[in-house]
């Protein structure tokens, strides 16, 4: 079963991240992104606007196949910088991990 944390969003600015909200879904990014991995980066913007912090845990792994090419960033049509996304999601797995 998955947790949702509605403030999750709100909690991923201490990592650097605050234009997840921005994202309205279009999939640009997912497209143009190398990888061409199940909806990657996409899916891990979509995880932070319902607050599912669970999933990404569960997709930590995918975080760290990310190329930071930059080309999701660039295509974006509502300057959600999803490659920014990546990396805050990347430092706050560590952080987790450091706690747990
Ligand atoms: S390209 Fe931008 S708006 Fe479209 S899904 Fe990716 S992050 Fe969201
Ligand atoms: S920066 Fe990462 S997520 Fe964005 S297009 Fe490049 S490899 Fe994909």
């Amino acid at each position: 079963m998955i947790t949702l944390s509605p403030d999750f969003a709100q909690e991923m600015q201490k990592y650097g991240e605050d234009t997840a909200l921005a994202c309205f879904n279009c999939g640009t990014c997912a497209a143009i992104c190398p990888l061409l991995h199940e909806h990657f980066p996409r899916k891990m913007i979509r995880y932070i606007q319902i607050g599912a912090r669970d999933r990404i845990m569960e997709h930590a792994d995918e975080l760290w196949k990310c190329l930071h090419c930059g080309l999701c960033t660039q295509t974006c049509p509502r300057e959600a910088n999803p490659g920014e996304i990546i990396l805050s999601l990347k430092r706050m797995v560590v952080d987790h991990w450091r706690e747990s």
